[in-house]
């Protein structure tokens, strides 16, 4: 049996057509898990295609294909699953956005994969052999990540990415913003046992990884025990993180002693009543001046996302947020335009509000405005993201930012030149916005 493994990928992160740099990927871990997950006794052959580093060649042989998509990447899954279909060959689809709107999937695959593919897929590829394909597999309750298949991270070219050693300790999150697709999709958080994580690294027989998790301490004593583990493996890690973790000094000892050295943190708004709008109010208590410090005390350098185009977000949010980060001297700033993911609370009401004004899922990339904003225009949320990404990544900006953090400088700064070119380059990719706006 043939085997067709395909991650696609929207406009923003194509491969030669899109923005991001190859330089700034790391390893996925969907594709490889999946390719772990083929039963031995079918004897496949087991092909990898991520759209992100490599065009795909739709005459490719197989006999079975399986996609993996989020929702600013499923229009272009379904235009590839129309395409192998055409030529006979049965697809399926799986991966957030069919498990968010599994029956639109549907339209477009033999078969949909909803919630995590660990035991459905194994369980599809039996059904296939068998010829007995079913149109539905459904992640079972009692879901656990313990004995976890390790990934077939040799089907990857180490070169294609920036950094190829990544792992997973834990999936999902406890808390429930409400602009996220993990609390809809995936709910959780779910652990595996740390030694198995601790085991895992050993055999990748390296002293850098990216953890891949969602929010790494979503479970605190969980993440305490898996940074203690960490400390005899002498690593340099990065990983996820709320900005809680800033006022537990004893957790980010821990962290700082295992080897962390980068952490992306989702401060999201700095306006209080956002904060609680988006269900975020674990953020609202907290010095953000004070987290930052905390981490740079610590030598780790920070990722810091926000999100602009919440209801209580005005003009002057966005020259707000850059000042902030500036001050602050935030190692790697980035900026989203909020998104209502489909199925989550925030479409849920955007959409009783009569106010989304695309179901265009390609512009479902935290980079095009798809909803009317409360105190500003589509255009002007947009061309405000824009400026602030510009205004953040100008020369004299990475200066001062990168001068008041010294934190991690020999990564610091290609990072921010990598994103400099983003910033430079987003405008190209708004060409849809006419039809939108
Ligand atoms: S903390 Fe992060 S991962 Fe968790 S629900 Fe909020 S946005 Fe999603």
């Amino acid at each position: 049996m043939r085997i067709l493994l395909i991650s696609p990928r929207g406009p923003l992160y194509r491969h030669r057509t899109g923005i991001m740099k190859k330089s700034l990927r790391y390893a996925p871990l969907t594709l490889t898990t999946l390719a772990a997950l083929v039963p031995a006794e079918l004897n496949a052959e087991v092909t990898m295609l991520d759209e992100g580093i490599e065009a795909i060649d739709l005459d490719l042989a197989a006999d079975l294909v399986a996609i993996s998509c989020i929702t600013g990447t499923a229009l272009r899954a379904y235009e590839l699953a129309d395409q192998f279909r055409r030529r006979g060959i049965p697809v399926v689809l799986g991966g957030v956005h069919p498990t968010l709107l599994p029956d639109e999937a549907q339209l477009h695959g033999d078969a949909v994969v909803v919630g995590y593919a660990e035991e459905s897929w194994p369980e599809l590829l039996c059904d296939f052999a068998a010829g007995r394909l079913k149109p539905r597999y459904t992640q079972r309750p009692g879901f656990t990540l313990a004995g976890l298949t390790p990934p077939r991270r040799e089907l990857l070219h180490p070169g294609n990415y920036t950094m190829f050693h990544t792992v997973e300790a834990t999936r999902g999150c406890v808390h429930k913003c409400d602009f996220c697709v993990v609390p809809t999709a995936w709910g959780g958080p779910y652990l595996r046992p740390v030694q198995e994580v601790v085991d895992e690294i050993r055999r990748l027989e390296t002293r850098r990884l990216i953890f891949l998790d969602l929010n790494l301490i979503s479970e605190r004593e969980y993440a305490g025990e898996l940074f203690a583990a960490l400390i005899p493996l002498r690593l340099t890690w990065g990983g996820l993180a709320t900005i809680g973790i800033a006022s537990d000094a004893e957790l980010l000892d821990l962290a700082a002693r295992s080897g962390c050295r980068g952490l992306l943190l989702g401060f999201e708004s700095l306006c209080h009543e956002s904060l609680l709008e988006t269900r975020k109010g674990m953020n609202t208590r907290k010095d953000y001046h004070e987290v930052v410090r905390q981490l740079h005390d610590r030598d780790i350098a920070i990722m810091g996302c926000f999100a602009f185009g919440f209801d209580h977000d005005t003009r002057d949010s966005f020259a707000d947020t850059v000042d902030f980060v500036l001050n602050a001297g935030i190692d790697l700033p980035r900026y989203a335009i909020l998104t209502p993911f489909p199925a989550t609370p925030l479409f849920q009401r955007l959409k009783s509000e009569g106010r989304i004004l695309t179901e265009n899922w390609d512009l479902y990339d935290a980079q095009h405005v798809v909803f009317r904003p409360e105190q500003m225009t589509p255009e002007e949320l947009l061309r405000g993201t824009e400026l602030a990404w510009k205004r953040t990544y100008s020369y004299p900006s990475i200066v001062r930012r990168l001068l008041k953090a010294r934190t991690q400088l020999a990564a610091a700064i290609p990072a921010n030149l990598g994103y400099r070119f983003y910033a430079n380059n987003l405008s190209r990719f708004y060409t849809c916005r006419e039809a939108l706006l």
